[in-house]
């Protein structure tokens, strides 16, 4: 089957209907993201209808809590999930890709050009440092991350970039309930509230997977987060 034909089959099992356009571009994303993948370790899964699975529609599943809209961040971004998806299937959203390996970054910056995609830019940095600079603390409405550290731990990071009233959205697997246990205190202290749990099988798999959606309601205290790698050392 055409390939661009199988991306919007499989978007409209989300209902997501995409434009020609928008399946063309992903479509480029997984030719750039498999050629690079050839010289530096970006991801383990390669096969087409897998990638489309296992990346593209995970990092959509957003959509069974909402739409988002206005301003996201994505917090160890890694070859781009979930944040090139999400910008090219809401292309208003204002996105900026987050990683602490500058090797990822420069191949989104190739992407982000490649793609011809706008209000959208990758930086080079770790979430304990960018966190306390102004223009990024309390500035989205979302901060999203994927299989970067525990929730204790990934709430340190994430929380501190939310707005108050904004969404701190974890992807995780459906393992996720042992985390929450000492997750649920972290995001406390951090200003967040645990707000909805949604568990759910990627469609057209059998894989179960989680997303945690925690609303900040208080500011973050200053001294959060700490230094970098305290956070991950000794969880909150
Ligand atoms: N989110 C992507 C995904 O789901 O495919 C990448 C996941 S990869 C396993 C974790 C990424 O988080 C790596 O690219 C790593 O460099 C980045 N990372 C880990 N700790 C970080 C930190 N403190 N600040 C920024 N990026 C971090």
């Amino acid at each position: 089957m055409d390939k661009q034909i199988e991306i919007k089959d499989a978007f409209q099992m989300l209902r997501i209907s995409l434009t020609d356009r928008q399946a063309e571009q992903l479509l480029n994303y997984y030719d750039l993201l498999i050629k690079k993948n050839k010289v530096m370790n970006l991801t383990a899964i390669t096969e087409f209808e897998e990638v489309l699975c296992k990346h593209f529609i995970d990092s959509l599943m957003i959509c069974r809590l909402e739409e988002p809209k206005g301003s996201l961040i994505d917090m160890g971004t890694g070859a781009g999930f979930p944040g090139i998806p999400l910008k090219i299937v809401y292309p208003d959203l204002h996105v900026v890709l987050v990683d602490s390996l500058n090797k990822r970054i420069s191949f989104l910056q190739d992407v982000i050009q490649k793609l011809g995609l706008e209000h959208i830019k990758a930086v080079h940095g770790r979430a304990e440092e960018l966190a306390k600079k102004k223009e990024y603390r309390e500035q989205f409405d979302y901060c999203v991350s994927r299989a970067v550290a525990n929730l204790s731990s990934l709430s340190e990071y994430c929380l501190p970039f939310v707005k108050i009233g904004g969404s701190f959205i974890s992807y995780k697997s459906a393992k996720v309930q042992d985390e929450l246990k000492t997750g649920e205190r972290a995001i406390l202290l951090l200003g967040g509230s645990l707000e909805r749990r949604e568990d759910f099988v990627l469609p057209g798999s059998d894989i179960s997977r989680c997303l945690l959606q925690i609303r900040k309601v208080k500011s973050t205290p200053a001294k959060y987060p700490r230094k970098a790698g305290i956070p991950t050392k000794e969880p909150l």
